[in-house]
């Protein structure tokens, strides 16, 4: 049985292994939040395309300004988006703005804070030495004409837009959103609109892992649920395998009703593992059919979502033309002791908080994977790792926040 590390690392290996490259589109540079670049892109020009002041002050040339208190004629002024046609000679300087251009034969700008006004109108007295290249940005010192600014496969955030923004892409080559069919069963599964029976339950798991597929990125497909039996789920699964992958909630245990991987198994499917050293989320499968990769995952919710961050993720990244992201954990200190048995690594869920520059996790008393209002009311998972069961409160623990929450 692999570890989860084990358990991700083989999925991403088999996910390459599929070796499909997702179609790509383009996209006004406002739509492409969090997809995946299928181009470099690279700059149209040297950054900062001018010596760029860096602080509102005065250009000197560091030759008049060896000392303190020199006192310098100002000449003119450069405003941000203006140049200047002057030249600042011997005992000159120009009154500079922030992101204005250094005139050439200036080489330092000192911050107007650090100057007063002089005897005359057009004097200005300089109160510290200022050293060449101080406070501006020489031209190209951030990127040269022609370099690459960012990679095929980078994820789109805040500063990649602000990169692609700035060398003037208004639209972007990427990759489709991978589509990951997402199937629930169990006869004692209804829709959530629907007025469960005393025994039935309403299907939560569709709507947690829709918002998981989202937060990775993809694009969910929503099957509904198959009831617990082979005719229908198989027709369920061979719907879901027109999608690039699915993800199948429930029907992967020892249960009597489990039928999931027997309908796989005769669909040809090739089991990679069908099992993982965690609690929650032991029984999940990954296997691969008709050349897709299909998730098992344990039907109890807080299962299925563990099981999903740790394992369908990595996958859903690769299809989408990224590289696999790391796990997010983090180190917190552990508040009070926890203890578990099982020689399984635990997700437990827990409330991070940061309080003098500290990250202190708690772990939430629950009843188990079904306890998924707990886990609403925490916003991370700790993990006790399986070979260290016992943690002692103040240890510095791992914990995985829960993605978009933390
Ligand atoms: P299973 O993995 O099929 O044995 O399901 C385990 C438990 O998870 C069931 O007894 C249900 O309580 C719960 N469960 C299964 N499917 C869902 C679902 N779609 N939504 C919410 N809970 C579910
Ligand atoms: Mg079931």
């Amino acid at each position: 049985m692999p570890s989860y590390q084990e358990a991700r690392a083989i999925v991403i290996e088999k996910c390459r292994a599929l070796g499909r490259a997702p179609a790509t589109e383009i996209l006004g540079l406002n739509d492409a939040l969090g997809r995946v670049l299928a181009q470099e892109i690279r700059a149209d020009r040297d950054y900062p395309p001018f010596d760029r002041a860096a602080r509102d002050g005065f250009a000197v040339r560091s030759a008049d300004c060896r000392s303190a208190g020199v006192s310098l004629r100002i000449i003119g002024e450069v405003a941000a988006g203006a140049g200047f046609a002057g030249r600042v000679g011997a005992g000159e300087c120009a009154q500079i703005m922030t992101g204005a251009p250094v005139p050439e034969n200036a080489d330092a700008v000192v911050m107007i804070e650090q100057t007063h006004a002089g005897a005359a109108k057009d004097e200005v007295v300089i109160e510290r030495a200022a050293t060449a290249g101080m406070n501006f940005v020489p031209r190209g010192s951030e990127s040269r004409k022609g370099d690459v600014l960012l990679k095929a496969a980078a994820r789109i955030g805040a500063a990649e837009a602000s990169v692609a923004a700035q060398v003037g892409c208004t639209h972007l080559m990427v990759y489709r959103k991978p589509r990951v069919a997402i199937l629930s069963t169990g006869n004692e599964v209804v829709e959530i609109g629907a007025e469960p029976g005393p025994h039935e339950i309403r299907n939560s798991n569709s709507f947690s892992l829709g918002v998981q597929a989202v937060f990775a990125g993809a694009e969910a497909v929503p099957l509904g649920n198959a009831p617990d039996s082979s005719e229908e789920i198989r027709a369920s699964v061979l719907r879901g395998l027109q999608e690039d992958a699915l993800v199948i909630s429930g029907g992967v245990s020892a249960g009597k009703y489990d039928l999931v991987e027997p309908v796989l198994r005769e669909l040809g499917a090739e089991f990679v593992f069908d099992s993982v050293e965690i609690r929650p989320g032991r029984p999940a499968v990954f296997a691969v059919c008709r050349k897709k990769p299909v998730f098992g995952l344990p039907g109890n919710p807080v299962s299925t979502m563990v099981t999903f961050d740790l394992l369908v993720t990595p996958a859903l990244d690769i299809l989408g033309g990224a590289e696999p992201r790391p796990l997010p954990l983090l180190k917190a200190k552990l508040k009070g002791a926890v203890e578990q048995r099982a020689a399984l690594t635990h997700f437990l869920p827990a409330r991070i908080e940061w309080s003098g520059g500290e990250a202190i996790v708690s772990a939430l008393q629950w009843q188990g994977s079904g306890d998924v209002v707990t886990v609403a009311r925490g916003n991370c998972f700790l993990v006790v790792p399986q070979n260290k069961l016992k943690l002692n409160a103040g240890e510095l623990v791992d914990v995985l926040p829960r993605s978009g929450i933390v």
